[in-house]
Order: structure tokens, then C-alpha cells, then sequence
């Protein structure tokens, strides 16, 4: 049985064609993307490392990433936005990426301690079982290597501003993107982590302000967040 919701992936897919258009549904996705870019490479040093990143879609992190590191491969369940990845990363010239069609979970049997890094950005969230993805990614990650995860906050605040603001007032994504349900606290998963053997380093909230429509990192998690974690050496 493989840890997906295939109703999930159709949603990926049906809008797969606009994922590098920066005026798309996937715009906050781009516009996020230096944040987070330059948070991990600040904590891990991309520079010479093996990357992986899991539910990596269209592959926006997955390649700007590739310029910085040594390997980068990335994973999704959703054939169409893997296709786009790789036409993307041809067109851009990026030949150190690689993209497959494979679950986190049957990866890390295949591949188990082989990553130094490990990203899996705004997909936790969309998985019928989240904590067996943590599992994976603690598998595939080297010892003292980092592991990387965002995902959204699950209390009243983040309702409004998640699925009532950016859904439905500022129309920052299709309606229906996400389902309240599925929100993860950082307690969770801050438990799931360690329970994987990982330890927490650091996490962001992600902040945004619809009037300027910029995105910054600061302390405040309570509803956009990313955290940092090492596996223990
Ligand atoms: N991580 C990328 C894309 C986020 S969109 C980024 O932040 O830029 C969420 C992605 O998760 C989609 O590409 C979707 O196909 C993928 N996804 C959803 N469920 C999945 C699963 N069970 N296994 C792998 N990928 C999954």
C-alpha cells in the first residue's frame, strides 16, 4: 500500500502545464523559493552535497537547488509535474538533476543513508500518513546529514489565513488546495522527527503581507513554517 491520495496528486496534475509560470497557481511556490532556498543552504551548505527532495513537483526548489549542489534528485508521485521538471531543467541547462516517479518509503528501502540533505517542502500536508514520509526521509538521510520540512500549522488562525485568506480573498491558490484536516502542528511534527531519530535544529514561520505581496521568515510558526533537523551521527 503506498502512503498517497491519488485525488491529491490529480490536483498537481490537472495544473502541471503552469508550474513555472510565475503568474500561475504556483506563484507563491516561486516566491517562497529564495526564502527557503537560502534558509537550508545557510543550515546545510548545499555546496558538494547529494540531495534529495521529496514531493518535489515541478521541481522549482529541486532545481535551484541543483545550482547550488553537487546532486540533486527529486521524487513525486504525479507523473505531469515530473515531466515539466525535466523539460524545465533541460531547457535551463541544469544536467545535475534527476527526476523519479517513486515513493519516499520505497526509496529509502532502495537508497537508506545516502542523501546529505533532504528537503520535503509543502507535501506533508497532502499525504494520507505524513509521519511514514518522516520516517522515510530520516531513512534516507546520511547520519549527521539535515533533513528539511514545511508545512502548515493547524489552529484557527491558520484556517483563516490558509484556506479562507489565500483561497478564497486573495485568491493566492485554487479553492480546495488544501484541507484543514491535514494541518500539522510543530508539536507533531517535532514528534514525528525524534521519534525518527531526528533532532530539531531550528524552524521559520513564513510570513506574508497581502498588501506589499511579499513573503518574509520570521519566529512566528503559527501558520506557514519550516523546520530544520539533523539525524543523529
Ligand atoms: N515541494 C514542491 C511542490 C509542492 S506541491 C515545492 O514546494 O515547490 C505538493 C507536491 O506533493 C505535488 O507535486 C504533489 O504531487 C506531491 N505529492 C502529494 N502527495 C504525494 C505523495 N504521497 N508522494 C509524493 N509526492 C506527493
Amino acid at each position: 500500500m503506498t502512503n498517497v491520495d491519488a485525488q491529491e496528486l490529480a490536483k498537481f496534475s490537472d495544473l502541471a502545464h503552469r508550474w513555472w509560470d510565475p503568474n500561475s497557481e504556483f506563484r507563491p511556490l516561486h516566491e517562497i523559493n529564495p526564502l527557503r532556498l537560502e534558509w537550508i543552504d545557510e543550515l546545510a551548505s548545499l555546496r558538494g552535497k547529494t540531495v534529495i527532495d521529496i514531493g518535489c513537483g515541478g521541481g522549482i526548489l529541486a532545481e535551484a537547488m541543483a545550482r547550488r549542489a553537487l546532486s540533486v534528485t527529486g521524487i513525486d508521485l504525479a507523473a505531469k509535474p515530473l515531466g515539466v521538471a525535466r523539460l524545465h531543467a533541460m531547457e535551463a541547462g541544469v544536467t545535475n538533476v534527476d527526476y523519479r516517479e517513486i515513493a519516499a518509503e520505497a526509496l529509502a528501502s532502495e537508497k537508506p543513508a545516502s542523501f546529505d540533505v533532504v528537503t520535503c517542502m509543502e507535501m506533508l500536508e497532502h499525504v494520507p500518513d505524513p509521519s511514514s514520509v518522516v520516517r522515510a526521509c530520516a531513512t534516507l538521510v546520511k547520519p549527521g546529514g539535515w533533513v528539511f520540512f514545511s508545512t502548515l500549522n493547524r489552529n484557527a488562525k491558520a484556517f483563516v489565513f490558509a484556506i479562507v485568506g489565500a483561497e478564497y480573498l486573495l485568491n493566492l491558490l485554487p479553492k480546495g488546495t488544501h484541507e484543514y484536516a491535514r494541518f500539522i502542528r510543530p508539536s507533531e511534527l517535532a514528534r514525528w522527527c525524534r521519534d525518527a531519530g531526528l533532532s530539531l535544529e531550528g524552524t521559520r514561520g513564513m510570513q506574508y503581507n497581502p498588501l506589499t505581496k511579499r513573503y518574509w521568515l520570521s519566529a512566528d510558526t503559527s501558520v506557514n513554517y519550516l523546520i530544520a533537523c539533523r539525524r543523529l551521527p
